[in-house]
């Protein structure tokens, strides 16, 4: 449990960055077979002009890099908002295991809300889902720093 808390704690650390880089503060990491973090990474999308740069994408592609391979079987990902659409499929094409979020994501979400992508026929592997791990402070950094750009 205090591992698992962890884990989270740092994918807090990746969207407060965010923040401070004047992202959407949205953070994630990638955890080993062994436990132990391999990649973590906020949203890049302003800083690299793109609009695929999410947390969850930028950890998965490093994870990848480090593994020479496209699959991350074993592999768990924590990310402190619900993943949109996107990454949800980008978390089933590289086969990762479990994935934990944060805050709920009701307009742009894609694992309980939207297209559901983890339900979809066509969703060759689904990962096991755990949501709600540390969403108060997922969704306190979130609404403080909308709340300071309006
Ligand atoms: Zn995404």
């Amino acid at each position: 449990m205090s591992r698992f808390k962890s884990h989270m704690d740092a994918a807090m650390d990746e969207a407060r960055a965010a923040a401070a880089r004047g992202e959407v503060p949205v953070g994630a990491v990638l955890v080993s077979p062994s436990g132990e973090i391999i990649a973590a990474a906020g949203n890049r999308t302003r800083e690299l002009n793109d609009p695929t740069a999410h947390a969850e994408v930028l950890v998965i592609r490093e994870g990848c890099a480090q593994a020479g391979s496209e699959r991350l079987p074993d592999h768990d990902l924590y990310v402190t908002l619900e993943p949109c659409p996107m990454c949800a499929t980008a978390i089933s094409a590289a086969r990762i295991r479990r994935v934990y979020y944060g805050a709920a994501d009701p307009k742009s979400g894609g694992v309980a809300h939207g297209p559901r992508i983890f339900t979809h026929p066509q969703c060759h592997h689904v990962p096991e889902v755990y949501d709600g791990i540390g969403a108060d402070e997922a969704e306190r950094i979130l609404k403080d720093f909308f709340a300071a750009r309006r």
